[in-house]
């Protein structure tokens, strides 16, 4: 996950609450004439390249880019520092 600010593309009232969506992939063996699960590994997390992330206001979901660039876009900032070029 990205240390920068995010803000809720869709709601537009949430730039604190979040939650961080897992995929977890779990190996298990099953008897193929029972279907009874008979052996399970651990739960790993997959990593993914770029973190899911959800709204906890609206539950919209979308990947992290989304939100940084919205909040990129309409920054918490209410006065506008200008640039300084050197
Ligand atoms: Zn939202």
């Amino acid at each position: 996950m990205q240390d920068k600010p995010y803000f809720c593309p869709n709601c537009r009232s949430n730039r604190i609450k979040f939650s961080l969506m897992t995929s977890y992939s779990q190996p298990f063996v099953k008897d193929a004439l029972t279907g009874v699960v008979t052996e399970s590994s651990e739960a790993n997390a997959i990593t993914q390249s770029e973190p899911t992330i959800q709204c906890q206001v609206c539950s919209f979901v979308g990947n992290e880019m989304r939100f940084v660039k919205q909040a990129e876009r309409e920054p918490r900032t209410v006065t506008q520092v200008s640039p300084t070029y050197v």
